[in-house]
């Protein structure tokens, strides 16, 4: 993106792009993006050689659902703050919310694609579920108990518990 004129701190660059539906794999997970991202970005001159960026993405991803298997959509959205930095980054007090970016000289345009890369990693879920009240397959048949229980015989004891039993008739 270009940058705000040089020693101008009050002007402020915004840019946007539109990505394409695609799939991204991250932690040995697999998201798709059916219908690509969106990603903003606004830039402002701190001071000389300090800039600051926020990047905020949003975009619906579809993976698996954590517990069934089955597909699930999930919304995410969210801005985080970069600051790109010339002269090293111990020097940035004050700026805890945001993350230094060190870069060696500024010239007239910054890529600020890594850090929105970045910005979809670190909004991207652990896991997906359905629904939250998702139950799952059975352990041992394998049925997406959802679609009704089956006749394996619940053996869904706390192991806690199961310790407890035991304690007890060992007495
Ligand atoms: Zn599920
Ligand atoms: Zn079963």
């Amino acid at each position: 993106m270009t940058l705000p004129p040089k020693n101008d701190t009050e002007a402020e660059i915004f840019s946007e792009w539109d990505f394409p539906d695609g799939l991204l794999n991250f932690d040995g997970q697999e998201f798709i993006f059916p219908k690509g991202f969106h990603a903003q970005a606004s830039a402002r001159w701190v001071e000389d050689g300090l800039l600051l960026v926020n990047i905020a993405v949003s975009s619906e991803v579809e993976g698996e659902c954590a517990r069934c298997l089955a597909p699930a959509n999930l919304e995410i959205s969210g801005e985080l703050g970069y600051l790109y930095c010339s002269h090293g980054a111990e020097e940035l007090e004050g700026f805890d919310d945001f993350m230094p970016v060190e870069v060696s000289h500024f010239g007239r345009v910054i890529d600020v694609m890594p850090q929105i890369r970045e910005s979809i990693y670190t909004l991207l879920p652990t896991k997906i579920l359905c629904r939250e009240d998702c139950k799952g397959l059975c352990p041992v048949c394998g049925k997406n108990l959802n679609e009704g229980s089956c006749s394996c015989e619940s053996d869904d004891i706390d192991p806690r518990l199961e310790a407890l039993r035991n304690f007890k008739s060992e007495q």
